[in-house]
């Protein structure tokens, strides 16, 4: 089924032993100080799943490069040890391993460190906030050596090859860009002269680590910033690189500063890939084919890889996230024995919004990545019962977790499908992949042997069922809190819940109260939007298809069949969804004409609507017919004293433990530590 994705390929003289490369991620592990315990052993376990070539978070060239507090420093030799034992580990494992030497420009985070960011010219940062200093002849001449200097010591520190970051906006991609590069000496000027501080990176590169040693250049397949590289110059610098020795392009899109979502689930899986295309066309037609192509950003599934790879326009695919999610996600694949592959929900927030923290980046929907020493996969001695009670993400996750470690599981569940707050979200546009972790739930659940008892709902009485096991998790969720607002007979009033599981019969002029994720989710799904297609998702954002020209078939909602307000008590709305995500659901509530109103009490329903008060006690009805409470949310703990009467051991976990800010990546990390506590 994979004979694309299987088929052995070549970057330089690097044998790899399928087309799947893991692209960079920057992990917070590299700066740990356990002489690279930890980041060594996360890169092996994607190693041993398969992955053909593991490219390695940035390691910037000099302090100043660097992306932020927890970046290793490739040419420090205290970071050193950590970065040969990364390499080492993923050579025992069979894998290959490229260091990927990184420049932020004046991207990088640098608050505390004294230091200030440096570009090609000092234009200001909406995204690191900041305005970087120009750089002069002579850090231009040192940045080089540090290039070089990077490549040769990763060559020595045992890398199999380097890969130069030049896309997502950082320094050489500054240094390409019209936006940020207004040098008037070599350096700047016309695009041939804007190419001219990448190029020599890759001269000083092959020069010092060897001709021989492959050197990837990812590049920016479009910027997708106003006035920045043409398509004409983007095929040029490709191929450019290609004349000057580079062993392969690795395609990204989209810079920091887009205001067109690139990795987010409103993005379609497969929306980029044109873009890489079009680089292996120019490389064609200038007549190095041979040079490999990586198309990257959205690709979630094999069997797209697969599809992407029999197409032929490209060589390699990078798939990052999906690691983190299924670090076996190729061996599964490959296998073909019916495992269950984790898919990526492209929620970025345990991944993508740490990333530019101090937080160790894990996973949602695999709280095991960025944790592999914490939590062995080796079954325990002794098999044990237990108990889990819910089954939303935090029991799904502790059920597969103890099953694993080799014990006997029952889960019950109350309702008659497991998935919890899971079960809304898979109705929310660009949120369809939830569904798809609740059937890898389902599947590896029935995979490890765990008894689910659906429909069951386990109650005070139950505490001699209990009684039969060694141990429990208690994960039952949480219940929607009712705000106290007088007159709610007055008018259709839902909770959340309810409006969920029957978006229909909600009338035309909806109110929500609140203004949260799941209020927000709400507003979304209750739009009519749909994911688009690739085509039509390029066209909404006026993009052409990259290979194949202009695109066609726009996307967009259908004739929205609610007036939709979000009122909340607060003054910003999806507060707690993390920065890489909240404009572009905000942008999409907005473009939909979803009304938002902050800041306000709530003071009555009547049977015209909502009546708010702002902070001057200025009162407004807000029309509606219908008026859903999405108010926040109360822990499920009924079943506590059957617990404590039947004696034995439990976690509490989830939503169950703590329902403020209800958060899906808390949950399932909670229940993984609890499987290993107990
Ligand atoms: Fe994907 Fe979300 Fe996991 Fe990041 S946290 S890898 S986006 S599922």
């Amino acid at each position: 089924m994979f004979t694309h994705v299987t088929r052995p390929g070549a970057i330089g003289r690097l044998r790899v032993a399928n087309r799947v490369v893991m692209g960079a991620m920057h992990l917070n592990l590299e700066g740990l100080d356990d002489d690279g315990a930890a980041l060594a052993a996360f890169y092996a376990r994607r190693a041993r799943g398969g992955a053909g070539l593991i490219v390695t978070g940035g390691s910037a060239v000099s302090p100043v490069a660097a992306g932020g507090p927890g970046y290793s420093l490739v040419n420090d030799p205290a970071h050193h040890p950590a970065l040969r034992a990364a390499a080492d580990a993923v050579h025992a494992e069979g894998g290959r391993i490229a260091l990927q030497l990184f420049h932020a420009g004046r991207y990088a985070l640098l608050e505390g460190t004294g230091l200030t960011p440096v570009a090609p010219s000092p234009v200001h940062s909406r995204f690191a906030r900041t305005t970087p200093r120009e750089l002069t002849a002579d850090d231009i001449a040192r940045t080089l050596a540090d290039f070089a200097r990077g490549a040769a010591t990763a060559r020595e520190l045992g890398y199999d090859a380097v890969e130069i970051m030049a896309s997502e906006g950082y320094l050489l991609n500054q240094f390409l860009s019209p936006v940020t590069n207004h040098r008037t000496d070599a350096w700047g000027g016309d695009a041939a002269r804007r190419r001219s501080f990448p190029l020599a990176v890759l001269r000083a590169v092959r020069e010092a680590a060897g001709e021989d040693f492959p050197v990837l250049f990812r590049i920016s397949g479009a910027d997708l910033v106003p006035g920045s590289s043409s398509q004409e110059e983007t095929d040029a610098f490709a191929v450019a690189l290609a004349e000057g020795g580079a062993a392969a392009l690795n395609v990204g899109v989209g810079w920091h500063e887009s205001r067109i979502p690139t990795v987010q689930g409103a993005v379609p899986p497969g929306a980029w890939a044109g873009y890489a295309e079009a680089v292996k066309k120019a490389l064609c037609a200038a007549g190095h084919p041979d040079v490999p192509v990586i198309a990257s950003n959205r690709i979630t599934r094999l069997e797209q890889a697969e599809g992407l790879l029999r197409g032929g326009g490209i060589d390699f695919v990078s798939m990052a996230r999906p690691f983190l999610a299924d670090p076996d996600l190729v061996a599964k694949s490959v296998r073909d024995r019916g495992e269950p592959v984790n898919i990526c929900l492209a929620c970025n927030e345990a991944c993508i919004d740490r990333s530019f923290g101090t937080e160790r980046v894990s996973c949602l929907v695999n709280p095991r990545a960025g944790h592999e020493l914490d939590f062995p996969e080796s079954p325990r001695d002794t098999a044990r019962r237990y108990a889990v009670i819910g089954g939303g993400p935090a029991g799904l996750e502790a059920a597969r977790a103890l099953a694993a470690l080799g014990h006997r599981v029952e889960l019950f569940e109350a309702a008659r499908e497991p998935g919890g707050q899971f079960r809304m979200a898979r109705q929310v546009p660009g949120k369809e992949d939830f569904g798809a972790t609740l059937r890898y739930y389902g599947a590896e659940l029935d995979r490890l042997g765990v008894r689910v008892h659906l429909g069951r709902r386990l109650g005070l009485g139950d505490a001699g069922l209990l009684r039969g096991f060694d141990g429990a998790v208690l994960a039952t969720g949480v219940l929607p809190r009712l705000p106290d607002i007088p007159g709610w007979t007055r008018l259709h009033t839902l909770t959340y819940p309810e409006a969920f599981a029957c978006p229909e019969a909600l009338g035309e002029r909806v109110v929500l109260l609140g203004g949260g994720g799941i209020a927000v989710d709400l507003a979304h799904l209750l739009t009519g939007a749909r994911t688009p297609m690739p085509e039509g998702f390029l066209a909404e954002h006026g993009l052409p298809e990259g290979a194949d020209g202009p695109a066609g078939g726009a996307g967009g909602a259908p004739p929205a069949r609610h007036r939709i307000t979000l009122v909340r008590r607060g003054a910003r709305m999806a507060a707690g969804t993390g920065p890489s995500t909240r404009w572009v659901v905000m942008s999409q509530l907005r473009g939909h004409g979803v009304e938002m109103v902050t800041g306000v009490h709530y003071r009555e329903i009547t049977r015209d609507g909502v009546v708010v008060a702002d902070a001057d006690g200025a009162e407004r009805l807000i029309e509606a017919d219908t008026v859903v409470f999405a108010t926040g949310q109360e822990s499920e703990r009924t079943l506590v004293p059957a617990l404590r009467a039947a004696g034995v051991p439990y976690e509490t976990v989830g939503g169950a433990r703590d329902a403020s800010g209800l958060n899906a990546v808390r949950a399932t990390a909670e229940a993984l530590r609890a499987a290993h506590r107990l």
